[in-house]
């Protein structure tokens, strides 16, 4: 993984508690209330591994770390072939095959081909493919829309659809976009409509900026062994990091609103909640912790080097067609917009 900070900051950092809500997410609300309270360790190490090529070339599978116990049979017996045969030198291959039982191996992309029409960003735990999918004009404003990250709030697929069908049909406003959907960052979690991904860590305290331990399985919040632990993530901020959108929204569900922010964010922001009639307020008025979250995690990485704006949209606990038509003319007229 590409940027994994000193565990005793990343604690520290995860100490935090950014404000509000229960279950559901806040994007740690504008980019200044995160900057100023964060120990800047963390953060001001990362830059220097900014290059994404650093990480590996070509797809390679790679067993996670934790995946080493089963060491077998197999080195063992080839110990004894050495002794006996004179001829045969190097029979003893380390565990190259990787028990299946445990933790599945996942894929990490690597670099990615940006000009391809569809790349596979990486596979979930269990197995599926993560896909990005690009429309319009390659060149354009770079805008990724990320229809779902928690399992069971999904309606954001119907948001996708449209856009993709919009794209296709050539219906759709793209002569100075690039427009980059990846239906779900969470297929297993969507598959068994559950909030988390399949070992039930919650993707959305996931992400390597300011991640903080929360709860443990079971839990709702729970935010994994470490930051950007899960393959889904790990597949995203590989995406996200060589992408550099300029505009990227992560559909969740069910707060029904968009959370205010100050500057280019909060005006592109309220540009979008004044187009699908979504109140901008503050969520969500509970006490959760917001570490880890997905687009905090984009804007502390693409403020480097842009004025990106990745956002949070509550969508309502479910949409009608109007409203799913209203999301995507939305999502078409900040990309134009800007
Ligand atoms: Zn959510």
């Amino acid at each position: 993984m590409p940027r994994i900070t000193t565990p005793a900051a990343l604690l520290l950092a995860g100490a935090m508690v950014l404000a509000a809500c229960g279950t559901s997410d806040a994007d740690a609300v504008p980019a200044t209330p995160a900057a100023t309270a964060l120990p800047p360790s963390p953060t001001t190490a990362a830059p220097t591994t900014l290059a994404p090529p650093t990480t590996l070339a070509p797809p390679t599978t790679v067993a996670p770390p934790t995946t080493a116990p089963p060491t077998t049979a197999a080195p063992t017996t080839s110990t004894t072939t050495t002794t006996t045969s004179t001829t045969t030198t190097t029979t003893t291959t380390p565990p190259t095959t990787i028990p299946p039982t445990t933790t599945p191996p996942f894929t990490i992309a690597g670099l990615l081909d940006l000009a391809a029409p569809q790349l596979t960003l990486g596979l979930s735990i269990e197995g599926r493919p993560i896909v990005a999918e690009r429309h319009g004009t390659l060149g354009g404003r770079r805008v990724l829309v990320i229809g779902v990250i928690h399992g069971n709030e999904d309606d954001g697929v119907a948001i996708i659809e449209q856009l993709r069908a919009r794209a296709i049909g050539g219906t759709a406003p793209l002569e100075t976009v690039e427009l980059w959907l990846v239906e779900s960052m969470n297929p297993d979690g969507q598959a068994a409509q559950i909030r988390q991904n399949a070992r039930q860590v919650d993707l959305n305290r996931n992400f390597p900026h300011n991640w903080g331990p929360i709860g443990m399985v079971g839990d709702s919040q729970y935010a994994g062994t470490g930051p950007a632990s899960e393959p889904e993530t790990q597949a995203m901020v590989n995406f996200i990091e060589q992408l550099r959108p300029d505009i990227a929204i992560w559909y969740h569900q069910d707060a029904n609103l968009v959370i205010p922010s100050t500057g280019r964010d909060g005006r592109v922001r309220a540009r979008y909640a004044e187009l699908t009639g979504l109140p901008i307020a503050d969520c969500c008025g509970g006490g959760g912790i917001y570490t880890g979250i997905a687009a905090t995690w984009a804007r502390n990485e693409l403020k480097q080097d842009s004025d990106a704006v990745p956002f949070i949209v509550e969508l309502p606990g479910s949409l009608t067609p109007e409203q799913v038509a209203s999301h995507a003319d939305a999502v078409l007229t900040i990309s134009v917009e800007g």
